[in-house]
């Protein structure tokens, strides 16, 4: 590598929400940057009216800041290179087109939507290049009068590349190794319309990586296809020598069978396959977004890191930092990877796991007070401590411990006609009044008691703890019933049998 500082771009099309996929190719531009001591620069590539929606750059930015992903340039961060956004560049595109035309390696074309579609028609496998051009409408054409006026007429124009045949294209990938391809199959490309004086994704991409000084340009593998075109563009406005090195990621692959990962597949088997939820502006449907579903963003930036990459051994969990000292390109697969969804979950798992008590609480604490419950932290701290273990999303954590802040409002059935016995509401009755006795209700001092009840009357442990736990909790779930009945207080846990007693009686 040379000397020359490191300077990565990740330039998204603010065409929709980002894709999965799209947050892995920015977090691995990102771990790249960082690791290098280098630039991270964000750029909009909005220069496809068409498909511009809006929403979708805030949407873009939003999520990375959640994964904790920021730029040292962009719309939102400035720099000296800007401005970042390809539709406020529009003087800076049309320099480079007018260059390319004056040295002859662009021309004007006037085809109509319609007269392409008509040759399309005509000719099987139609191609714009160099054995059809001269059959078009176009500056190659046309006399040079003819084009002058039919342009100041204001009819609409492109400007489309004009590629020499025959040649033989080297393109050098980081990951991929060396891609030769003949010039013949690449077609004389659109690089500028008239119609929005807005360039193409070609041109302006290309433009912008020699004036931003971008050195690495580490992009996904559908855009594999465009990088002969893009090195042919690099030598025909002469920065050949500055032409940055190209990597293009693997693909992310169905969790199952072939083909490319697509929302489908997320609904289907139930994941997301965005990092935040995403309301379309036109449809008004939501589709779902990893932060929504309970995932850490820690734990969704080292699965997603592994999706074609690996340190090189079979370590899983890596930190951030860890990522971005091992990572290299050289270590990236050129194979697609299969998005394992339930590695997805096993990494959220082993996340919250390692979280301490008191982080899941903050994380906790917020959910409770939308639904209006109050608790101290103390308490919320160690009901986190209790059902950590047993969640893989955020979103568990309610549904898991619903029961320490409200009595059961009914009793799972099931549940009731195998633990629920004729003699249950005597025992329970029965089981007040020992616990009537207990001043210090820490789980210790109640355990010993009851057990030592139980013992002394010769009781079916399981008898007595499946009960009295469905009448703690509705069901029988949940953590060590001692552990439970020390956070919700005696008060409550005798009230809590009393209802049962009174609710479910001696139906059997
Ligand atoms: N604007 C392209 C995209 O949406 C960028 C491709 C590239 O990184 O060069 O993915």
């Amino acid at each position: 590598m040379s000397n020359k500082k490191i300077r990565v771009r990740f330039a998204p099309s603010p065409t929709g929400p980002l894709h999965i996929g799209g947050v892995r190719t920015a977090l691995y531009n990102y771990f790249f940057a960082k690791k290098h001591g280098g630039d991270y620069i964000l750029r909009i590539e909005d220069t496809d009216s068409q498909r511009f929606v809006p929403g979708a750059e805030e949407y873009i930015i939003q999520s990375l800041n959640w994964m904790g992903i920021t730029f040292d340039e962009g719309p939102h961060a400035g720099g000296k290179y800007g401005p970042y956004r390809q539709s406020e560049r529009k003087t800076v595109y049309k320099r480079y087109t007018d260059q390319l035309l004056t040295d002859h390696r662009a021309y004007i074309a006037f085809d109509t939507p319609e007269e392409l579609e008509a040759k399309r028609a005509e000719i099987p496998n139609f191609q714009y290049d160099a054995s059809t051009r001269l059959t078009m409408r176009n500056s190659l054409t046309l006399s040079p009068e003819e084009t002058r006026t039919l342009m100041e007429s204001g009819q609409p124009y492109t400007v489309r590349i004009r590629i020499e045949p025959g040649q033989t294209v080297h393109v050098q990938d980081l990951i991929r190794g060396e891609i030769t391809v003949n010039s013949s199959i690449i077609d004389d490309k659109v690089l500028y319309k008239s119609s929005d004086g807005l360039p193409t994704y070609h041109l302006a991409n290309i433009v912008d990586d020699h004036l931003m000084e971008i050195t690495h340009v580490i992009r996904g593998e559908e855009w594999l296809p465009s990088a002969p075109l893009h090195v042919i563009l690099y030598q025909y406005l002469g920065w050949e020598d500055t032409r940055p090195a190209f990597a293009h990621l693997p693909l992310l692959l169905k969790p199952e069978g072939n083909g490319k990962l697509s929302k489908r597949d997320g609904d289907r088997l139930g994941f997301p396959v965005f990092p935040l939820q995403w309301k379309d502006p036109k449809t008004g449907e939501t589709a779902s977004g990893y932060r929504e579903a309970g995932y850490l963003p820690e734990a969704l930036l080292n699965f997603l890191a592994l999706l074609g990459w690996n340190p090189g051994d079979d370590r899983e969990i890596l930190s951030r930092d860890e990522l971005i000292d091992l990572f290299t390109l050289e270590k990236c697969s050129k194979n697609g990877a299969k998005f394992d969804y339930k590695k997805g979950e096993w990494f959220n798992h082993q996340y919250i796991q390692s979280k301490s008590d008191e982080a899941i609480a903050d994380l906790f604490l917020p959910v409770l007070n939308e639904k209006g419950i109050r608790a101290s932290r103390n308490q919320v701290v160690k009901i986190a401590g209790l059902i950590k273990e047993r969640i893989h999303f955020t979103t568990e954590l309610w549904e898991q411990s619903a029961f320490f802040f409200t009595a059961p409002d009914a009793y799972d059935e099931k549940t009731v006609s195998k633990r629920w016995k004729e003699d249950s509401p005597e025992k329970m009755q029965a089981l007040i009044s020992v616990l009537e006795t207990v001043d210090d209700f820490s789980a210790s001092t109640t355990e010993t008691a009851v057990m030592s009840w139980i013992e002394s009357n010769g009781y079916s442990v399981g008898a007595i703890m499946n009960a009295f736990r469905l009448a703690l909790v509705g069901e029988s779930k949940g953590p060590h019933i001692f552990n439970i009945t020390e956070i919700i207080g005696k008060e409550e846990v005798i009230k809590r049998l009393k209802k049962a007693i009174e609710v479910l009686g001696n139906n059997s």
